[in-house]
This record gives C-alpha cells, sequence and structure tokens, in this order.
C-alpha cells in the first residue's frame, strides 16, 4: 500500500512537473500550470471529504482529472485560428506553369503557409510529377508525357514558386 501511495505522489508530481514544463516551451502563461494544480487540490480535497474509498482510487481518480484538464488545455490551444484572406488565393500562373497549392496552419511558427504545391501541365490541365534533381528542376506529364525542364524553358522550382506566391501576398499583388 505504500509502495502504490509513493509511486502514485511521483506520478502526480512528475505530471505537474510535465505540464510546467510543457507550458514553458508553448510560451503560454504560468496561469494555466497553477490553474491545473489548484483545480487538482480542490477536486482531491472534495473527494477525499465526500467518498470513503481507498486512497490509491482516489489519487488514481485525481490523476484522470488532471489528464483531462491537460487535454483540453491542449486542444484549446492547438484550435486553428481563422484563415486570413490570402488563402483563398489557391491557384496561379507563374512564367508559362499554372500552379496550384493549398494552405494550412502551422503551429510550430503560428502562421499560414502553403502546401501540396504542384505545377500543371499546360496541355492538359493535369497535375505534373516532379522529377526535379539536384542540377535541375524536371516535371513530367502522366498524361501526355510531355516534359519540362529548368533547362530548356522556364520551368522552376518549387521553392522559387513559394517566394512568388508569398512575395504577392505580401506586396498585396494575389488575386483570390
Ligand atoms: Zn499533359
Amino acid at each position: 500500500m505504500k509502495k502504490t501511495f509513493g509511486v502514485l505522489i511521483i506520478g502526480i508530481i512528475g505530471s505537474i512537473i510535465a505540464s510546467f514544463i510543457y507550458d514553458s516551451i508553448k510560451d503560454q502563461p504560468l496561469l494555466s500550470t497553477l490553474e491545473t494544480a489548484l483545480l487538482f487540490l480542490k477536486n482531491f480535497i472534495v473527494l477525499i471529504l465526500s467518498i470513503k474509498v481507498s486512497l490509491w482510487k482516489i489519487l488514481g481518480i485525481a490523476v484522470l482529472l488532471i489528464s483531462a484538464i491537460k487535454g483540453y488545455h491542449f486542444f484549446q490551444s492547438r484550435k486553428t485560428p481563422k484563415p486570413p484572406d490570402y488563402t483563398s488565393y489557391v491557384e496561379d500562373q507563374f512564367h508559362s506553369w499554372v500552379w496550384k497549392w493549398d494552405w494550412k496552419y502551422d503551429f510550430q511558427t503560428e502562421s499560414w503557409v502553403v502546401t501540396n504545391l504542384v505545377p500543371y501541365c499546360d496541355d492538359c490541365l493535369v497535375r505534373l510529377i516532379d522529377r526535379s534533381n539536384y542540377l535541375r528542376a524536371n516535371a513530367e506529364c502522366p498524361n501526355c508525357k510531355n516534359r519540362y525542364s529548368s533547362a530548356y524553358d522556364n520551368y522552376e522550382y518549387n521553392d522559387s514558386i513559394l517566394n512568388l506566391i508569398y512575395g504577392k501576398i505580401e506586396n498585396n499583388e494575389y488575386a483570390s
């Protein structure tokens, strides 16, 4: 019994420390750690006073409660913010090529980033397959088998297109 109690206490202290570390890393206010600890303490006292069950059960419930609170905070902080206007800008022509893409919210940088950037075949408007290597940008149409390359035309690397897209947004030159 004493051993179980010790293990549970270590577990609880551990989760509070983990929660504190998580908050420091995520740049969240210290308040949420304090709030979690106080809520836990409150629930713990209420349980001790009202239910006559063995201590390890109370501690088990307390651990579940703290996990639920932590989980709630986590999902609250992971909510995707409202997409800005420029996220409706998903297609453009750069030089002679048509490119299409999607937007996704990056929680690391807290910004909207381009994803699934794909060039399209000029003739059939089918997604091209990227065949680029370290020497040049290459793409191939799976339909008409047209080959596009930076070696003989205006085909661009995805990185260049990315910067052109962000550049248009920064300079407010995009059409959505
Ligand atoms: Zn084609």
